[in-house]
């Protein structure tokens, strides 16, 4: 039986971490600081053996040198120098973690980095996207296109809608206030503000979201939806063709608010 819990860092980053309470060991994923992570071990007397990092952003994997540093650990991560990954993983590849008996499959998701990938576990309806997929937001577009993002957006979307959404950073809150602009008339919206609102009061996270959810009330999972082109036309003063451009419309305005 596993636990997921989440490791605060920084400001509004989680650093997940995976937990066998009878073996005493943990998986994190994205450690952008190695400090948290040693002091809950410690806390717990939990072993650390091993990570996942979803891209190479320094707060999400700003630690590993210092934890490989430590321990003898596997760390999964895409191509990237700044990651410091004992194994390169694959678009596509099953990787397995023994100590959790979990199997995550690696989904490349490019677009707020080039190399960012996503750890979907189907047995557990697990998914850590780092800053690919927030709840009711998405990552800015640093690298990628929005054609690249969208696309692998759509890649999330797809997997089934009991699926547990595991993101890197505490942006739920301003994420809605947003969602709202767009679609002014979704009451899904409206419950899932009291929802957080309330979470978030009682100093407890908003995550993990769920796949299905984040399809009603997330904006940028919600291109095709009507009210959502209406809103993004609305903004840019002229009729939009295509998804992708209602998508980076509603980017490029949560980008300016
Ligand atoms: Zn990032």
């Amino acid at each position: 039986m596993i636990q997921i819990e989440p490791i605060k860092a920084f400001n509004d980053n989680y650093i997940w971490a995976i937990i066998n309470a009878d073996k005493k060991t943990i998986w994190v994923i994205d450690p952008g600081d190695a400090n948290p992570v040693l002091e809950f071990c410690i806390h717990h007397d939990y072993q650390l053996v091993g990570i996942l990092v979803t891209h190479h952003h320094y707060d999400h994997c700003g630690g590993v040198k210092l934890l490989r540093e430590k321990f003898n650990i596997t760390v999964y991560g895409p191509k990237h120098d700044s990651i410091h990954a004992t194994h390169t993983v694959q678009d596509a590849e099953i990787i397995f973690l023994p100590e959790c008996h979990l199997h995550f499959k690696i989904l490349f998701i490019p677009g707020h980095t080039l190399e960012h990938v996503a750890f979907y576990c189907e047995e557990e309806n697990l998914l850590f996207c780092g800053d690919t997929l927030f709840s009711a937001g998405c990552g800015r577009i640093f690298e990628g296109t929005p054609q690249q993002m969208y696309h692998s957006l759509t890649k999330l979307a797809n997997l089934p809608d009991n699926t547990k959404i595991y993101c890197g950073h505490e942006y739920t809150l301003p994420n809605l206030k947003f969602a709202k602009l767009v679609e002014p008339d979704n009451s899904d919206i409206d419950d899932y503000i009291t929802k957080v609102t309330h979470y978030r009061n009682e100093g407890q996270p908003s995550l993990p979201s769920m796949l299905g959810l984040e399809k009603k009330v997330n904006p940028f999972l919600r291109a095709a939806i009507p009210a959502v082109i209406e809103s993004a036309e609305h903004r840019i003063g002229k009729p939009i063709y295509n998804t992708v451009e209602v998508f980076a419309t509603i980017r490029e305005w949560k980008n300016n608010t």
